[in-house]
């Protein structure tokens, strides 16, 4: 999902049960599949770049810190 044909940047359906490949929407050619993992090939795998995890960061303040700001506004 999401892929998109290399001729047109189009979307693509899989076509063929016994060999499926791709066909591109909007010329209605066979078509290569620009994949995510093209931009990874030739990389040293040591060098592979992990994505940054979401960073968990808290954004919700604690009921205690929630009282205090609160306190601070009220007075
Ligand atoms: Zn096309």
């Amino acid at each position: 999902m999401g892929q998109r044909s290399d001729c047109c940047n189009a979307k693509v359906k899989i076509v063929g049960e016994t060999d499926p490949h791709y066909v591109c929407r909007r010329c209605k050619q066979v078509c290569h599949v620009i994949m995510k993992v093209r931009q990874e090939w030739g990389l040293d795998p040591s060098t592979k770049i992990i994505p940054a995890k979401k960073r968990n960061k808290r954004t919700r303040l604690t009921p205690k810190e929630e009282r205090e700001i609160m306190r601070d506004l009220l007075y």
